[in-house]
């Protein structure tokens, strides 16, 4: 009998603790670094070929400086806008 289930294809060689702190810190102004950070929904003209997409996207507003600026959130959602728009009218 082989006794045990323990192998494992992997080991934990070490941890990374400074990328876990950035990635926790995403919600951080780009500016100052400051993490009070307001959202809103403002709506984005996105122009693809000859298309003009409305797409409600979230807009950050650091309380602290008054940086306003878009993150990946934004990024993903027009990706995801341009490519449902794409499949309903390229794809038929
Ligand atoms: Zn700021």
């Amino acid at each position: 009998m082989v006794g045990g289930t323990s192998f494992k294809p992997w080991t934990v060689t070490g941890s990374n603790p400074s990328a876990c702190i950035m990635n926790d810190n995403d919600d951080d102004c780009p500016n100052c670094g400051k993490s009070q950070i307001e959202t809103r929904t403002e709506t984005q003209t996105v122009q693809y070929k000859c298309t003009i997409l409305n797409i409600d996207i979230p807009v950050r507003k650091c309380l602290d400086c008054n940086f306003e600026y878009t993150d990946h959130e934004a990024e993903d959602l027009i990706d995801t806008a341009i490519r449902e728009w794409r499949f309903y009218h390229e794809n038929k």
